[in-house]
């Protein structure tokens, strides 16, 4: 890439747009934000203090004092961590103090970023350069996680997974700021029959047609 590219890439929970995202940066040689890490940081953060996730003042301090060390926590890759993280999601002050720390990152690189999320192509970097937005079927999504959970020895029903994972959407494009939702000039990757390379390849052909425009 001779030019500085900034990628936004969203979607809803377990649409696989972080491994797309991650596997695009390493591809591209440029850095990668995953953002939902700094929600479930400020969550885990709240929480350690015994504070309550819907304690606005606490989940606004906890985003201003976020530690961008602590966002390789392995505590902070579960289901419970992604739930409560759509709690403080769901503050204005939580995402005002987040926003500064991303832009800060998708401008801090001089060869461009890509950052993943749910409001980067239309809050964080509306001007993105390629807006891509990953989904797929509540069925889809619902068995990769459940997988995922049997993988890690996590015994969790599937109809409970499901059901988690709607309850996650609702809230997250139910919400009054930010909501979950694709940018009116985002690409639309819909993964639901695609594996991970089908799902890859087809992010890839889509960028670099971009690339050469
Ligand atoms: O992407 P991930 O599942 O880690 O995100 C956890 C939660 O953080 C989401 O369900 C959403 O509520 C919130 N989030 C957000 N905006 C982002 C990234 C994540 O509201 N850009």
């Amino acid at each position: 890439m001779s030019q500085k590219v900034i990628i936004a890439i969203d979607g809803p929970a377990a649409s696989g747009k972080g491994t797309l995202a991650k596997r695009l940066a390493e591809h591209l040689g440029v850095p990668y934000l995953d953002t939902g890490l700094l929600y479930r940081a400020v969550a885990r953060d709240v929480v350690a203090r015994g504070q309550r996730l819907e304690d606005c003042d606490a989940a606004v301090c906890a985003a201003k004092a976020i530690d961008a060390q602590s966002l390789g926590d392995p505590g902070l890759r579960g289901p419970l961590a992604g739930d409560a993280a759509s709690i403080v999601a769901k503050i204005p002050e939580v995402r005002a103090a987040l926003l500064e720390y991303q832009r800060g990152f998708a401008s801090e690189s001089v060869r461009g970023a890509i950052l993943d999320g749910r409001d980067i192509g239309t809050v964080v970097c509306p001007n993105a350069h390629i807006k891509i937005f990953v989904t797929a079927s509540d069925e889809a999504r619902a068995r990769r996680r459940h997988l995922e959970h049997e993988g890690r020895g996590e015994m969790i029903p599937y109809e409970q997974v499901l059901e988690d994972l709607r309850r996650r959407d609702a809230r997250d494009k139910g919400r009054s700021i930010a909501p979950l939702e694709a940018a009116s000039d985002a690409l639309i990757v819909d993964t639901t029959d695609l594996d991970k390379e089908q799902a890859f390849a087809t992010v890839l052909c889509l960028v670099e047609k971009r690339l050469q425009t």
